[in-house]
């Protein structure tokens, strides 16, 4: 199954960049948003960020204009009607994305894909909200997508054979590496990752080393471009938080207990960058 046209849902942070992503190789999108001010937005947004790479020299200025012509911008659901995939990347908020799904559920034809790039909700409970759990599929990119390399392919229990290999394929045409996981909370990346930057934290507030110490030493040690610590202060202590409190819930287990020390930092309002205050002052 080759696929040369898909919508996208959102034109938000992440909406936008996987819509540019596709253009750029070539692929026909159709992205729906609910305002048309969030949109324009998004297209301004693909703009901006192809006009960077025209200016580095990492793009021509035709394949510049041929990638965003590929993009339409659209208010209304019904213009994904005949799309082989839809691309579901609206808000983190469960409600809203089932009333999506079973949305273009209704909308698109029998055979065509539907796949969600949430980060936190379960794949097969979402699959189950629609009548094609065996063509629905987690499609997890990482932000900034244009920059990012991999895609983690998130397998619900009902996802089928067929539907994984078609969203591999897509994934390598977009140059980017896929990897295929089973369905659980946090999926593999955030799964190792965000438990490391709660570690950090007991660490931390242990005293055994001073943040700057820490960071260094997972930067310098472990080639990690930047600390943990300091990643915190960029994802949100509140975000890396909520993702702690998910894994204790889900898997019952308190290894994925949070650290007293970020649950007192959040309470503080230290929330890192946004508030400008975290780990570090900014
Ligand atoms: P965002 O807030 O930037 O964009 C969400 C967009 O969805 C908004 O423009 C909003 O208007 C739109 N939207 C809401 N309801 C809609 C509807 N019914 N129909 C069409 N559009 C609707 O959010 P984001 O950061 O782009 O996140 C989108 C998804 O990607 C979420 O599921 C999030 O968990 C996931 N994700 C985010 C990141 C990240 O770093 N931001 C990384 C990986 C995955």
């Amino acid at each position: 199954m080759s696929i040369n046209r898909l919508g996208v849902i959102g034109a938000g942070t992440m909406g936008n960049g996987i819509a540019q992503a596709c253009a750029v190789s070539g692929i026909e999108v159709v992205m729906v948003d609910i305002a048309q001010a969030a949109v324009d937005k998004g297209l301004a947004t693909v703009a901006g960020s192809l006009e960077r790479l025209v200016k580095k020299e990492k793009m021509t200025d035709s394949d510049r204009n041929a990638a965003l012509a590929r993009i339409r911008g659209s208010v209304s659901y019904d213009d994904l009607r005949g799309l082989p995939l839809v691309i579901e990347a609206a808000t983190e908020n469960e409600p809203i994305k089932v009333k999506i799904l079973k949305q273009l559920d209704g909308l698109l034809s029998a055979d065509a894909i539907i796949a969600t790039n949430t980060s936190s909700i379960s794949i097969t409970r979402l699959a189950a909200s629609t009548q094609r759990a065996d063509r629905f599929i987690g499609l997890h990119f990482f932000n900034p997508v244009a920059m990012m390399a991999l895609v983690e392919l998130i397998r619900g229990l009902q996802t089928s054979d067929e539907t994984l290999a078609a969203m591999q394929s897509l994934v390598s045409r977009l140059g980017k590496t896929p990897i295929t996981v089973r369905n659980s909370p946090g999926f593999v990346v955030n799964r190792i990752l965000v438990p490391m930057i709660n570690e950090a934290f007991f660490v931390l507030a242990e005293g055994m080393a001073s943040a700057e110490d820490i960071d260094a030493g997972m930067r310098l040690g472990c080639n990690q471009p930047i600390g943990p610590l300091a990643l915190a202060d960029l994802i949100g202590l509140d975000v890396v938080l909520a993702v702690m409190e998910v894994y204790v819930t889900e898997f019952a287990d308190s290894k994925y207990r949070p650290c007293p020390l970020l649950k007192e930092m959040v309470a503080a309002g230290r929330l890192g960058r946004k508030t400008g205050r975290g780990v570090y002052t900014y």
